[in-house]
């Protein structure tokens, strides 16, 4: 999962950015709102975290653009916790949630946890499920019906959680590049095809299929 963070504080962003390289995700950080409009449609990012005062471009108007160019990514703006306006008209430009600042981090990643499975279709719940396992995604850590709790690497753990929130769809190599690494990354398809196979020695080979010329499909062990 891929997070486009534009936060114009920089300590805050830093903290942030860590916190959630941490937790998994690949991570883009933009301080100017120009900037991070662009940056958000050029990049297949799976949620936004905006602040509302940016400078280049304010937080709302970055979010009306994209939202008036069709963009339907999550976003999460964050907000002063006087400002209820902002809160209000943050979800009028069309946010899908807010935080007030300061905040604890647990919460945040709770809140976009909550919200890459709503947009994936999933109820939220304390484990993510599918074809048969159930993915911890606090402890990073995976277990199914035939299958001991299995610890992840960090990679393995990213490559994983974003199969089991695409499972039965072909996923090529570009595309999960496109979602696992950030922008400054070196994108190396081998590296991709090296954590498929640890995976598969961990859940079960059958559990990730291969499509020769376009990718692999994620259907897990069963149940
Ligand atoms: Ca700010």
């Amino acid at each position: 999962m891929r997070i486009l963070l534009v936060e114009d504080n920089v300590a805050l962003a830093d903290s942030l950015g860590l916190t959630l390289k941490r937790a998994g995700y690949a991570v883009d950080w933009r301080a100017d709102g120009r900037d991070a409009a662009i940056l958000g449609e050029q990049e297949p990012y799976d949620l936004a975290i905006l602040d509302l005062g940016l400078p280049g471009m304010g937080g709302l108007e970055v979010l009306r653009q994209w939202r008036q160019h069709g963009l339907s990514l999550p976003v999460l703006i964050l907000t002063a916790r006087s400002a209820w306006t902002e809160r209000v008209e943050g979800l009028q430009a069309g946010a899908d949630d807010y935080l007030t600042k300061p905040f604890h981090n647990e919460e945040l990643l709770l809140r976009l946890q909550a919200l890459l499975r709503r947009a994936h279709g999933r109820e939220p719940s304390a484990l993510l499920h599918a074809g048969g396992l159930a993915l911890n995604e606090g402890s990073q850590q995976v277990s199914g019906a035939s299958l001991p709790v299995v610890e992840l690497s960090a990679t393995e753990f990213k490559l994983l959680r974003y199969m089991m929130l695409n499972p039965g769809q072909v996923l090529s190599k570009a595309r999960l590049s496109e979602h696992l690494y950030d922008y400054e990354d070196e994108r190396d398809s081998n590296v991709i095809e090296v954590q498929i196979n640890h995976l598969r020695s961990k859940l079960g080979r059958s559990s990730i299929e291969t499509r020769r010329g376009q990718g692999y499909v994620f259907v897990g062990p069963g149940a």
